[in-house]
């Protein structure tokens, strides 16, 4: 039997838009076949589609909405958040903390804080170094909350974009839009600008864009750190849990359990139980960790979650004894998916020499976070740098942008870019250009990259001296 690999699922995913589904068979001669046929809604259009409503696509979003621009936020969830809400990652770590991320920092500190002690600390060029964390409830709420306060936006929840409307122009694929399910009936959404914010960097793929995957090689971007043979190893998976204290006397059991780290409260940075003054008697746990031969592939994706939970059963059976109940994340953390090769490639060179190219739209202070690959101590040296425009655009395809981790880097160059902070600030300057170029009617080349970094400046996405 012909294996039903990756290439397969990607062609199947992109035909479904496109063909009409038949369901149900002959079964034989006396009985009819029976056809159902999707059936379609009148086309829908916006000045911007977001695809992805996470910690990037809901800046991008909001900016472009502010901007002017009637925007399409589309999430295939039953409710917006991304990782912080479906995966547990809800704690705040690098920086700069700056623009709609800032804000949201800003609502959460001041309504949602485990300790019930509202910080407004950003430190030094926006990150002030402490690793705070919030339940992932109350990022939900407070994104749900700052989303239905733009009156531009339509959100649009428990839609999966697994197509995309292109027309082809040249050597180039030009986005028009994309096609989705909706009640049991196909719809198109245009717009002028597609912004894929999925963290997955499925669209850039099925828009004909280069897809980079695993590591790099250090010959393929000139890096002088990391693996130097090409291979398709990325970062490991982690599925985390919040612990919460039932009875009074319970003492966390950290020795006896087999799984990661884990934050005591939204106080303090990573902490051992034994070394820790708890307060709050809530905690939030990196559970169990391990590889996934293929973050694209659903069937990798369902082993590596049922290798997670072998270590994260007898871990909650211990917990409990302890006296302790779990909330265990909805779904597996997934770090790196594809990355989609842009104009510009954003390489481990731009870390060590602190880079900032003249078309700079959001900074990275977070320095390589490789994640157990053995790179020396010596070479991990970095500074902070910058992530250019061209970074954002596709090679190849028109009409569409990248925001968050799925943006133009090496493997490990996006380990110092990917956390919440900075893909908040690029998926800002995404939905600001695009909101751009979709309302001047040009391309997300053509834009006046000066105007674009005016207008960044004046959301507060670059650091002030002072800071
Ligand atoms: C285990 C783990 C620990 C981490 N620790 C930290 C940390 O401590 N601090 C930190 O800042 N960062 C951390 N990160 C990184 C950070 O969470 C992510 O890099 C960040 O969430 C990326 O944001 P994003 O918007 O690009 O993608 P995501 O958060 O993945 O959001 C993408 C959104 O798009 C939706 N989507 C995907 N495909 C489609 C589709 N086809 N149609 C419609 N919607 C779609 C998803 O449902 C999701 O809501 C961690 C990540 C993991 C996995």
């Amino acid at each position: 039997m012909k294996k039903f690999n990756r290439k397969d699922f990607i062609k199947a995913a992109a035909g479904i838009v496109s063909s009409t589904i038949y369901i149900g068979c002959s079964l034989d001669g006396s009985r009819q076949s029976k056809i159902s046929t999707l059936h379609s809604l009148p086309k829908l259009e916006a000045d911007v589609i977001v695809v992805g409503a996470g910690p990037s696509g809901i800046p991008a979003a909001i900016a472009a909405a502010r901007q002017g621009a009637k925007v399409i936020l589309v999430e295939q969830d039953l409710s917006p958040g991304g990782a912080p809400v479906n995966m547990f990652v809800s704690m705040l770590c690098g920086g700069p903390r700056l623009g709609i991320y800032r804000e949201m920092v800003q609502y959460l500190n001041a309504h949602h804080t485990i300790s019930g002690k509202p910080k407004d600390d950003f430190g030094e060029g926006g990150a002030n170094g402490k690793n705070h964390w919030y339940l992932p409830s109350s990022f939900m709420m407070t994104v749900s909350q700052m989303l239905a306060k733009e009156k531009n936006i339509s959100l649009m929840l428990d839609i999966e974009a697994n197509g995309v409307i292109l027309e082809e122009k040249g050597s180039k694929n030009i986005v028009k839009g994309i096609r989705i399910n909706r009640m049991g009936a196909l719809q198109d959404i245009y717009a002028p600008v597609t912004i894929d914010a999925t963290g997955t960097g499925l669209l850039g793929e099925l828009s004909g864009a280069p897809v980079m995957y695993g590591r790099d090689g250090r010959e393929a971007f000139g890096e002088t750190i990391g693996s130097v043979q090409k291979d398709e190893k990325v970062q490991r998976c982690t599925w985390m849990y919040v612990s919460q204290k039932l009875r009074d006397d319970a003492v966390l059991p950290w020795d006896d359990l087999i799984s990661d780290g884990m934050v005591e409260d939204d106080l303090s940075t990573w902490v051992k139980a034994h070394h820790v003054d708890r307060k709050t008697g809530i905690y939030l746990h990196w559970g169990a960790t391990v590889i996934c031969h293929d973050t694209r592939d659903p069937i990798a994706i369902g082993q590596a979650q049922q290798e997670c939970l072998k270590t994260l059963v007898p871990d909650i059976q211990t917990l409990n004894k302890a006296g302790f109940q779990i909330h265990l994340a909805p779904k597996m953390g997934i770090r790196e998916v594809r990355r989609i090769r842009g104009e510009y490639v954003i390489t481990t060179n731009d870390m060590r020499d602190g880079t900032y190219p003249n078309d700079t739209i959001a900074y990275t202070s977070y320095g390589l976070d490789p994640w157990g690959e053995d790179i020396p101590e010596a070479e991990r040296k970095t500074l902070p740098h910058g992530i250019p425009y061209r970074s954002l655009i596709p090679l190849n395809v028109e009409g569409l942008l990248i925001a968050g981790k799925a943006i133009s880097g090496t493997h490990l160059a996006a380990s110092g870019y990917r956390v919440q902070p900075i893909v908040a600030s690029i998926g800002q300057a995404a939905g600001t250009a695009a909101a751009m170029a979709s309302l001047n009617k040009t391309s997300v080349r053509n834009i006046e990259i000066k105007k674009l970094l005016k207008s960044l400046e004046e959301q507060g996405l670059f650091l002030k001296k002072e800071e």
